[in-house]
């Protein structure tokens, strides 16, 4: 088949590596200039600045996807574990080493708060990666056509009620750690999934097993790298990327199946099957006219957004600084209120410094330091009206950051806030997507096809399995086994 990707995110890209594998003819046409869509980069000023995702989990399906386009990863991009880490730092003044592997990690805790919460870390780790083998196959890499489809694996289901998997998880992480910060460190990454830990289901603790336990790793060379990398074995496996090409219109025939696309120059490009990997509900609004998006993408509740700012700095960070330091407010539920109830800024906001040149010199220029900070907001459905506020609260972050000890005088820099989320064609101003409140995931969650518009799949973090790198990395193979089945099926119909 020929197949039109649209979009060179990490969701288009690894669509295309298992499309090629599959042995169709594959077209990538990007708006952009770069790869890597949402996680992309600035070089400017001797600097090398990430500007989307720092966290990468889970490399293996990174390498799943390079294995795809009939690679290897470490012939494109190498990747590094980051040890410690997270440095987190509490409004208490405390500080814990979130330490790669479980010995070193128990040795931490014990040291943080004594043995019993040390013995503790074992025991949730063992839950957290039993919670994992009953979620993978069945709930995560996998494909939903109806409801039933989740309750047919209804062993691993089982499983999953045995474990607690439906109790919430700011509980059940409290079932193991009486310490409340070891318990902060270990369900905040619900925030990942646009939830505070006491509205999320301690099914979503798996994103917790991916990040705390099976550790974070870095690129050489800064995020975009895996990004580029991707970018160029599948061009190094026979896929054809168009750069500066944005499309306008997903062409169909008069049964409604796609026929191919038009771009902005006006040119056609025909297709038997377009995999759509820009923003979902702004897809069908945009290049669909007159297909309504699923109930769940104009309806549903959105994850909060982020305040991003990211600049080349002339010093270095504090000693103790590690490669990732969460600042945790003081708060803890409040904040959560805050951003997701009440749609205002956190009263005393929790952030995110990464400092990649930390690991990395060739990122910034000697005696300067490339500074990532990321503050948790409201997306656009809340009240901070960002025209007139987004110079304060900068203002304010700046500060901050300067008092907690990094370095602010600045070469270069970039902000970004709700509004420059919106206007890059991210749904209510946010890069996290739908929320995954349990209505909004699996068979909830906006399809990855359409039976109104045959041979149309979307992969990217608004459709299955959802948001983040590795998740949107598994749903580029899901959007090509939906080819694979629209390729049998008019061929059948051909016949
Ligand atoms: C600031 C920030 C921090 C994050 N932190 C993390 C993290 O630490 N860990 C993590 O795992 N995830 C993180 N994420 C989320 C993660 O980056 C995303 O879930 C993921 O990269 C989304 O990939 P995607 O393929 O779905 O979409 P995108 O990356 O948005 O790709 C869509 C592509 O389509 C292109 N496009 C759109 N419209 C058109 C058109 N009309 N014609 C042609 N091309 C078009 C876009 O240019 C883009 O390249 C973060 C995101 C941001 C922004």
């Amino acid at each position: 088949m020929n197949v039109v990707v649209i979009g060179a995110g990490l969701g288009g890209l690894a669509a295309a590596a298992h499309l090629r594998r599959d042995g169709h003819e594959v077209r990538i046409l990007e708006r952009g200039l770069l790869p890597g869509g949402r996680a992309g980069m600035i070089e400017r000023d001797g600097f090398r600045l990430d500007n989307g995702p720092t966290v990468l989990t889970m490399p293996e399906l990174l390498e799943d996807a390079f294995t795809a386009a009939g690679a290897t990863m470490s012939q494109y991009v190498t990747i590094k574990p980051v040890d410690p880490m997270y440095r987190a730092v509490y409004a208490d003044g405390s500080t814990l080493m979130v330490r790669h592997g479980r010995e070193a990690m128990t040795a931490e805790i014990d040291r943080f708060a004594g043995p019993v919460e040390a013995e503790a870390f074992g025991r949730f780790a063992d839950w957290l990666a039993k919670l994992y083998r009953a979620e993978i196959d069945t709930f995560i890499d996998a494909n939903f056509d109806s409801v039933l489809d989740l309750v047919k694996p209804w062993r691993a289901g089982l499983e999953l009620v045995r474990l607690g998997g439906f109790s919430k998880l700011d509980k059940k992480v409290a079932s193991f750690f009486s310490d409340e910060r070891l318990q902060q460190i270990f369900s905040f990454q619900a925030m990942y999934a646009g939830l505070a830990p006491y509205q999320a289901l301690s099914i979503y603790a798996v994103i917790t097993y991916m990040d705390s336990i099976q550790g974070v790793f870095v690129p050489e060379g800064g995020m975009h790298q895996m990004a580029d990398g991707l970018a160029r074995a599948v061009t190094d496996a026979g896929v054809r990327i168009d750069y500066d090409a944005t499309v306008t219109r997903i062409l169909r025939t008069a049964s409604g199946a796609v026929s191919g696309v038009e771009l902005a120059s006006g040119d056609r490009v025909r297709a038997d099957a377009v995999v759509c990997n820009p923003d979902l509900p702004v897809a069908y609004r945009t290049l669909l006219g007159g297909v309504d998006a699923p109930r769940a993408a104009r309806r549903g509740r959105y994850s909060p957004s982020c305040l991003l700012w990211v600049a080349g700095v002339r010093g270095l960070p504090p000693a103790d600084a590690a490669h990732h330091n969460i600042h945790f407010g003081a708060d803890w539920d409040g904040s959560f209120k805050a951003l997701i109830k009440d749609g205002v800024r956190m009263p005393d906001p929790s952030i995110l410094v990464t400092l990649h040149s930390l690991d990395d010199a060739s990122l910034a220029p000697d005696g300067c330091t490339s500074l990532y900070v990321l503050e948790p907001t409201p997306n656009l459905s809340g009240r901070i009206d960002w025209s007139r506020e987004r110079d304060r609260i900068m203002g304010d972050l700046r500060r901050r950051v300067g008092e907690l000890g990094y370095p602010v005088d600045v070469v270069t820099e970039e902000v970004y806030d709700p509004l420059d989320w919106e206007a890059q064609g991210m749904e209510r101003g946010t890069p996290f997507a739908l929320a995954h409140t349990f209505r909004q995931t699996g068979p909830f969650r906006p399809n990855n096809v359409d039976k109104r518009v045959p041979g149309l799949v979307f992969t990217g973090s608004s459709t299955l399995p959802g948001v983040g790198v590795p998740m949107v990395l598994v749903s580029g193979k899901l959007a090509a086994e939906r080819v694979r089945d629209y390729a049998r099926q008019t061929s059948v119909v051909r016949w």
